[in-house]
């Protein structure tokens, strides 16, 4: 209303200005001769003057309302520069929240991205809307390409278009994804109407992890129950029968060995447990390599109980008790007990395996690289290449009868590779069938270094 009365107010003013001009036109050189149609004949002018401004500031501003309002809106003054101005707020206004609804979703986007399972949207058909990264990998899709495809189009795997097609979603379904090898888990969430929002996870981990536990409290029960029924059954047998008193010693005997055969694994099962549990071995404790090299031999010499030929390489020694110098003179950085324990489990298997005669050789080496090698070689019976990589694996023993009769548990190795993985190292093996094998342990350069006068008096004193 407003605008038309200022519009009306306007045409009169330009129709009153032209008659004012038409008037003074005709006083000063009487042209209508007395007719007095000049000033008629202005206000006309005036008012067509008025019209074709309007029109042009309406045309001026239609342009710009039609163009993609990159330039600012036309300035006017009166109503068609108020249309004009007020349009161009409305619509950076618009924009200002449709950019701040753009940001916010890609900012969830981003979120839904960085997910570490895979997340995609179906609509009503069962059409991709989106899915991220991970989804993609999952399903093999292209997450620019193949949305709105319908899903069934493209992945086939049975199980999973059953489970889409059944629609019952209260468990997600788990098929082998034979992309990745692996096992896929997949849920769907419905979320609108006709819409699913389709969760994908990768569990070939957690089934590995599983299907590992469940080997495990195998094993161990198997590994426990073979000694108690001997021992139960002999115990039955004491009770019930009397025995003359060479077999009761034999008999006494083998069940003294079973159950030092159940002590021997729990213990190696809490040593496992243990260090699964504690913090990784510190960089300030340092052990003389001379102690360590001391305590292997020693558990060696009595294990073999001169069976075998035990030897410390380097073989120049410096404190006469069989330690190399080069040894002595090196500090690493370890749990004296677990790296004890380590090299004790690969003297005590280089004993067990090899026969009486054979010899066995223990080596310390610093590497150029300022690594530190042990090394525990034997000319056993070595072993074949296909067990070489399943050695350190838990109760995987290549002669199950021999490591059973020496008192092995099958966990010596999983236990030295668990230990000097937490000190930054690895376990390396060495073998070969008749020839025998090296067992060797690294520690990293951070973990070695030239000994303190004081460790190597202190050295020599424990050797
Ligand atoms: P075990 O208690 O059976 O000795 P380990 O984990 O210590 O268990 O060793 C795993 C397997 O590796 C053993 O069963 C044995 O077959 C093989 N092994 C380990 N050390 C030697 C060695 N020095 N010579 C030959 N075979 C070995």
């Amino acid at each position: 209303m407003e605008g038309l009365l200022s519009g009306v107010f306007a045409l009169i003013s330009f129709a009153l200005a032209g008659a004012v001009a038409g008037g003074l036109a005709d006083w000063l050189l009487g042209l209508s001769r007395g007719l007095g149609w000049l000033p008629w004949l202005g206000a006309a002018a005036g008012a067509v003057a008025f019209v074709w401004r309007d029109r042009r500031r309406g045309a001026a501003v239609l342009s710009w309302l039609r163009g993609r309002q990159d330039e600012p809106a036309p300035r006017f003054a009166g109503f068609w520069g108020e249309l004009a101005y007020r349009a161009e707020r409305a619509l950076v206004k618009r924009d200002d929240v449709t950019r701040r609804e753009r940001e916010k979703r890609e900012q969830f986007l981003s979120a839904v991205e960085a997910s570490p399972n895979g997340v995609l949207l179906l609509d009503a058909q069962d059409q991709i809307e989106w899915c991220n990264r991970v989804a993609a990998d999952h399903f093999g899709l292209d997450p620019v390409r193949d949305v709105r495809q319908p899903i069934t189009n493209l992945v086939r795997a049975p199980a999973f278009v059953a489970y889409l097609q059944a629609g019952a979603f209260d468990q997600p379904v788990t098929y082998p994804n034979p992309r990745t090898q692996g096992t896929l888990s997949v849920l769907v969430k419905p979320y609108g109407p006709g819409l699913n929002l389709v969760l994908s996870q990768d569990i070939t981990e957690r089934e590995r992890a599983e299907s590992m536990r469940r080997d495990f409290v195998a094993n161990v029960s198997h590994e426990i129950r073979t000694p108690l029924t001997v021992l139960a059954g002999y115990v039955e047998t004491l009770s019930s029968i009397q025995l003359p008193p060479e077999e009761q010693r034999r008999v006494l005997h083998v069940m003294e060995q079973q159950a030092g055969r159940m002590q021997a694994l729990v213990s190696d099962l809490l040593q496992l447990a243990q260090l699964e549990g504690s913090p990784r071995p510190r960089l300030d404790q340092w052990v003389p390599v001379a102690a360590l090299l001391g305590q292997a031999v020693a558990d060696a010499q009595s294990l073999s109980a001169g069976r075998h030929r035990i030897t410390v390489s380097p073989a120049d020694t410096a404190d006469g008790a069989g330690v190399p110098t080069a040894a002595v003179m090196v500090e690493v950085a370890c749990s004296l007990t677990e790296l004890q324990s380590a090299l004790g489990n690969l003297v005590t298997n280089a004993v067990r395996y090899t026969p009486t005669g054979g010899r066995i050789e223990l080596r310390w080496t610093q590497r150029d690289d300022g690594s530190g090698l042990f090394e525990v070689q034997d000319d056993g019976p070595g072993i074949a290449r296909e067990h070489l990589a399943r050695l350190t694996e838990r109760f995987y023993r290549v002669d199950s009868g021999r490591s059973r009769d020496t008192g092995g548990t099958g966990l010596g190795l999983a236990i030295v590779k668990h230990v000097i993985q937490r000190h930054g190292g690895e376990i390396l093996v060495d073998s070969e069938p008749g020839k025998g094998s090296v067992f060797a342990l690294t520690l990293p350069p951070a973990r070695v270094r030239a000994a303190r006068m004081a460790s190597v008096q202190e050295t020599a004193s424990v050797t």
